[in-house]
């Protein structure tokens, strides 16, 4: 079985992939429903879980016929759990005791990898299996929501887990401010160092509120240096780049960029599905995918949000004792989607002003002719309904011939993309023009 696998990883990935992956990893045991595959460290096993664990499954069945579960462990802990039960051993690594100012539910299990976090996931990932030696400090910078807290957690319980021993604090930049001002009130300055010296990782979060605090600046500066030439692990974030933050010291600017800075930027449609989907089987709820897809496209820029929007269809669904479906999930939000100011175009007047400007007609823009000349003009027609009208995405469908919601959706996100990631100004100039005449 073994080497039917590997032969088909082998097939199908790249060399290099194929001996970092696939060439240390070893087949321990396999029953009837399930797979234990045993891999050389934690940083290869979220690899596995993540990335090949469904080709695993999808490769013993079409050699096996029928399905059979994937669970990887490092050889540590193969070794460690020899006597027991597949399901006890998983579980057992899942729930260690951790520090009390770690959230258990900020971990890299559940954390989503999409395209805008996939880099801070693996500076995150190395960071925690060796810490103070290559990115240090780690600098996470990016807007609210999505995923600085978290990714910082799981750095502390993947660290906890390797050294359950190991001191690790946790704190919000205002937590260390008031601490030292505290500290200095009561005179338990040398308890304070203590406090944050004595770590072997400091985790300090949203430093762009150190800005305009001189004295936190400075004794930061200094737990910064002694934790440094002691090699231990720092990982700071904040909303920006340090050089962004007002009134940042230069010194500690400075020191910030000695190790790396890595940016998180916003999930795009399909991670925002699988986010949705992930928190949903975390909650045991039933949601179709098209309903999914559906919020994952009117909540569009925060995770958190998405979260939010998740709870509220969750609470309506429990309020009317119905199923969740699309229909539901667009009255639960209703109020939630960006209408403000929305209210005075019309989808219909968007369709005539973009068939005026690209001289096609009405029925070609609400039909399925699918060339270019038409294909165009139908995206931006929806783009602009969706951004801006507060009509809900499957009665933006129905306006454009019957057209299904996920329609819109993409062509919302195409065309967004092209005027954010590819920066197409020709396409932004006739978008322009278009909401002029609106
Ligand atoms: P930030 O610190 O950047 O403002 P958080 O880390 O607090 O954002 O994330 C906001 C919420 O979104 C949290 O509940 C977090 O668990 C969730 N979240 C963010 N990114 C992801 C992700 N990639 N996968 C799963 N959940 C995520
Ligand atoms: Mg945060």
């Amino acid at each position: 079985t073994w080497s039917y696998l590997q032969e088909k990883f082998k097939e199908t990935l790249s060399k290099v992939s194929y001996d970092t992956w696939i060439h240390s990893a070893n087949l321990v045991r396999i029953t009837n429903n399930s797979v234990t595959i045993e891999v050389p460290s934690t940083l290869h096993k979220e690899y596995w879980k993540n990335n090949l664990s469904t080709r695993v499954v999808e490769y013993l069945y079409e050699f096996l016929g029928r399905e059979i579960s994937p669970l990887f462990v490092t050889a540590e802990e193969q070794a460690a759990h020899e006597e027991q039960e597949d399901t006890q051993t998983v579980q057992a690594f899942e729930t260690q005791p951790v520090s009390s100012t770690l959230n258990s539910k900020y971990t890299f299990d559940t954390f989503v990898i999409g395209k805008g976090n996939q880099m801070a996931h693996a500076a995150a990932l190395v960071v925690a299996e060796e810490p103070g030696t290559i990115y240090n400090p780690l600098f996470f910078y990016g807007g609210v929501g999505l995923g600085k807290t978290h990714l910082m957690h799981a750095i502390g319980h993947q660290y906890l887990q390797i050294n359950p021993n190991a001191k690790i604090k946790y704190v919000s930049s205002e937590n260390f401010a008031n601490d030292f001002i505290n500290s200095i009130q009561n005179r338990t300055q040398e308890k304070f160092r203590q406090q944050y010296r004595n770590v072997d990782l400091l985790l300090v979060d949203d430093i762009q509120f150190f800005a305009d605090k001189e004295g936190t600046q400075e004794e930061f500066f200094h737990t910064f240096n002694a934790l440094y030439d002691d090699r231990k692990q720092i990982v700071l974030t904040s909303d920006r780049l340090p050089n962004e933050i007002p009134k940042l010291q230069e010194r500690l600017v400075s020191r910030f960029a000695w190790g790396l800075s890595v940016d998180i930027t916003p999930p795009d449609l399909e991670t925002r599905i699988a986010i949705l989907r992930k928190k949903a089987n975390a909650e045991g709820l039933e949601i179709p995918n098209d309903t999914l897809s559906y919020i994952a496209g009117q909540i569009d820029s925060n995770i958190r949000e998405l979260e939010g929007a998740l709870v509220r269809v969750q609470a309506y669904s429990a309020i009317q004792r119905n199923d969740i479906t699309t229909s539901l999930a667009a009255d639960a939000l209703k109020s939630m989607v960006k209408n403000d100011s929305k209210q005075n175009v019309s989808i219909a007047s968007i369709q005539q002003k973009v068939c005026k400007y690209y001289q096609i007609s009405l029925a070609d823009l609400k039909g399925k002719k699918r060339v270019r000349q038409i294909v165009l003009p139908r995206q931006i027609a929806m783009y602009l309904s969706r951004e801006l009208t507060s009509t809900s995405l499957p009665k933006i469908g129905k306006e454009f011939g019957g057209k299904d919601h996920t329609t819109v959706i993409h062509a919302h996100e195409k065309i967004k993309k092209a005027l954010n990631e590819e920066n197409d100004s020709e396409l932004r100039d006739q978008i322009e023009e278009i909401k002029k005449s609106l």
